[in-house]
């Protein structure tokens, strides 16, 4: 009987590429087909009511109810046009996907019937019951009312037969229950700021964006395999499982010819992605075997994020067409590189991006300067935080290993930015009192006027890299919503904005001359902010010495991490910018910590069953077998020449209950360690223990269940191993 590792695997080298049928027209016809953009505003609004609305969108100008009503109409017929029946508000709870309730579009009519109905009201808010959503406490149960309030400035869009709201989600009283209330307030922050920074050096700028482009890494797995792993489909990644001989040693995976079944379900990703309105435009192969990324054109930072996680379901929806599961797990195969969401982040003006080395013009030379130096601040003075955004129980497996940026915030700037901010700050006072009256500044900073940064200046070790007109944030995870770094990094670089715009105004109210009150202020920034600013390999042993001398947050417990969060410069960071409050910080905590323990109980569980039900039994039963063998050979052989014969499988019976027995004792040992931190009430404390006394027994029992699988005899084994599940197509 051949067991259901060997039928999957026979099943997935079967399974053709499907046909993705190309919708007609190109691509520039169909993007945003399923989208109420500005276009479908103009056709299905009066225009009045449009213009209100844009006034709304660009402006943050009040949206009346008046106004509400007759965008809920204009969106009514468009939706009915297309075929819609139900709408739903969209939001981003503080789990790690998005949440939808579904109301259909009718109403009574008053006459037995029913009428197509769809309010202003139902448009701007509704009131999901929110007592299924973390919220740390903040609502108790008994008061179970969430306010889902709609977020204009992201588009609503369709999904099948619905028509989604995005919106933003806070508690009854007030308190964000989701990532993108405090994000649209950080940006805020961070517009508000760097507005007034721009405007020493071009008083007409308005308005400053946060923009964000992400690199989405994924792993695509067949069906069948997925299903006959159960660790795989319970926790989302593999729980044990022996190296492949072959794994990414040749690196001949990145950007080699896409397999066919993937070219496929990629082109129907993007078909789809494009007519949601996600500006897709690269994709290529990663590293690992059956890895691969998507990106799109950047964006508006909280649009972008809406996109990603949109995507991301997407992403898992159209796999399944195509017989694939899609893993966005941070880690799911260890021994090969795990998955990130690169996030490339900039500010930009109208007139132009924030962060880009501009050449000729020295106004805007020393306004470079001053926005990646205080970007710098930011990241130096909440370098644990930043690390607290991104670090969870999946990313924390991916975070120091060595595909990936260490578990230490620094930042790389290359050869030539860092050559200037040297040059600033060996620069004496007595030079820029000097400058009084002038607006040249090359003098005084030579190297900007020409200044071109070389884009494959690049290092790939760093979690913070400038990379010519933008920072790429690489520490964050392949699944978490981008929202969560996005709003500490726009929020630190805010404050440090601020911070810096005060002490400037300062000197200039002492009648320093503005060029010279800037520089000088960046001169102390550089200095102050040195420690995070690191050129060099940050995989190495030597870095994590260093990085401890220089004082950066080096903590390495996920747990632990998450109390950044409640430090002191964070708390009055989150309060002055006006993102996020101390009692929200508090519950969002314990949520982070609760999420955390969940996950480490799952897998322990998981790993517990299977070890004990798939590999004990598989082990003892080739066992037996061993035995059998021994058995009857003693009973052909004489004595002395059978001893001989049963020298080598005597060892491995031998070796296999060496193994067993450590399973078994350590299963045991592990589900003892959680009971005891199950007691425990404190979140904190409790995610501790879990940390620290029951994730070791995933690794130190995984060692021995990986060696059983070398031993036992292959058709034996039930789980489908790593060269199957990396390299089938
Ligand atoms: P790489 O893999 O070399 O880092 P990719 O081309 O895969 O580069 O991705 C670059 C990402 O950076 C894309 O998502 C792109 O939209 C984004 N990006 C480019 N310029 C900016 C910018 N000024 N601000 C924010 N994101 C940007
Ligand atoms: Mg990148």
């Amino acid at each position: 009987m051949a067991n259901l590792r060997f039928i999957v695997v026979e099943e997935a080298f079967k399974k053709k590429a499907l046909e993705v049928e190309a919708p007609k027209g190109r691509p520039s016809e169909y993007f945003a087909k399923y989208v109420f953009n500005r276009e479908k505003m103009f056709k299905y609004l009066p225009l009045d009511v449009y213009n209100k609305l844009r006034d709304v969108i660009d402006n943050g100008a009040p949206l009346e109810l008046s106004v509400a009503d007759q965008v809920a109409a204009g969106m009514k017929k468009w939706a009915i046009e297309m075929g819609v029946t139900h709408c739903t508000h969209w939001f981003q709870p503080l789990t790690e996907g998005t949440a939808e309730k579904h109301d259909a579009f009718v109403e009574h009519d008053g006459k037995g019937g029913m009428i197509e109905e769809f309010s202003g009201k139902e448009l701007v808010q509704q009131e999901p019951d929110a007592s299924s959503f973390p919220s740390g406490g903040i609502r108790s149960t008994f008061e179970a009312r969430g306010y889902s309030a709609w977020d204009p400035a992201s588009p609503v869009f369709i999904v099948d037969d619905t028509l989604m709201i995005p919106t933003i989600f806070i508690s009854y009283t007030g308190e964000a229950l989701d990532y993108k209330a405090p994000l649209k307030k950080a940006i805020a922050a961070v517009d508000k700021a760097a507005t007034a920074v721009c405007q020493y050096f071009n008083p007409d700028v308005k308005k400053v964006h946060a923009n964000l482009g992400w690199e989405q890494e994924y792993f695509l797995v067949d069906e069948g395999l997925y299903a006959a792993r159960p660790d795989l489909l319970l926790t989302g990644r593999t729980l044990m499982g022996h190296d492949s001989a072959k794994n990414q040693q040749m690196e001949d995976h990145y950007f080699g010819a896409i397999p066919t079944r993937v070219a496929a379900f990629m082109k129907d990703l993007e078909i789809q992605a494009l007519e949601l309105g996600i500006p897709c435009k690269t994709r290529h192969n990663e590293v690992a075997p059956n890895q691969f990324e998507i990106a799109p054109i950047f964006e508006e930072c909280s649009l972008a994020v809406d996109h990603n996680m949109l995507l991301m379901s997407l992403m898992r929806k159209v796999a399944r067409k195509h017989g694939f599961r899609c893993l966005l797990h941070e880690k799911p195969f260890k021994g090969i590189n795990g998955s990130g969401k690169h996030c490339n982040w900039s500010l930009s003006t109208d007139t132009g991006i924030l962060l880009h080395a501009p050449g000729k013009d020295e106004n805007a030379d020393l306004r470079f300067i001053t926005f990646i130096v205080e970007t710098l601040m930011g990241v130096y003075r909440h370098n644990g935080l930043l690390k607290a955004s991104i670090i969870t129980a999946s990313n924390q497996h991916r975070l120091g290993a060595n595909e990936a940026p260490p578990a230490i915030i620094s930042s790389f700037l290359g050869a030539q930015v860092s050559k200037v901010l040297d040059e600033i700050e060996k620069s004496d006072a007595g030079e820029f009192a000097s400058l009084k009256g002038k607006t040249k500044m090359s003098l005084d900073i030579p190297q900007i006027p020409d200044l071109r940064i070389d884009t494959t200046d690049r290092n790939r070790t760093s979690p913070f890299a400038f990379t010519g007109n933008r920072f790429e944030f690489r520490a964050v995870g392949s699944q978490a919503n981008p929202a969560a770094a996005m709003l500490v990094l726009n929020t630190a670089v805010a404050e440090a904005l601020t911070d810096f715009k005060t002490r400037v105004d300062e000197l200039i109210s002492k009648g320093t001359d503005k060029n010279a009150a800037i520089l000088t202020i960046l001169r102390q920034d550089i200095k102050t902010c040195k420690p995070i600013h690191f050129e060099g390999n940050g995989y190495s042993e030597e870095w994590k010495q260093e990085a401890q001398k220089r004082g950066l947050d080096c903590e390495t417990s996920c747990p632990v991490i998450f109390d950044n969060y409640l430090k002191p410069e964070s708390i009055k960071m989150f309060e002055s910018m006006h993102v996020l409050k101390k009692n929200e910080l508090i519950a969002r905590n314990d949520i982070k910590w609760e999420t955390f323990t969940k996950k480490i109980q799952i897998e322990a569980r998981v790993f517990g069953d299977l070890a004990l039900n798939h590999i004990i039994p598989v082990a003892t039963r080739y066992q037996s077998t061993l035995i059998d063998n021994v058995h009857k050979i003693s009973t052909t052989f004489p004595a002395d020449e059978a001893a001989k014969l049963n020298v080598d499988n005597i060892n491995i019976i031998k070796k296999i209950s060496k193994h067993t027995s450590f399973i078994i004792e350590n299963v045991q040992k592990m589900v003892d360690a959680r009971k005891v931190a199950n007691k425990v009430e404190d979140q904190r404390q409790k995610a501790v223990l879990y940390h620290d006394t029951v994730m070791p027994y995933l690794d130190s029992i995984r060692y021995h269940i990986d060696k059983l699988e070398l031993i036992v005899e292959d058709e034996m084994w039930t789980l489908p191993k790593y060269r199957e599940l990396l390299f089938i197509r």
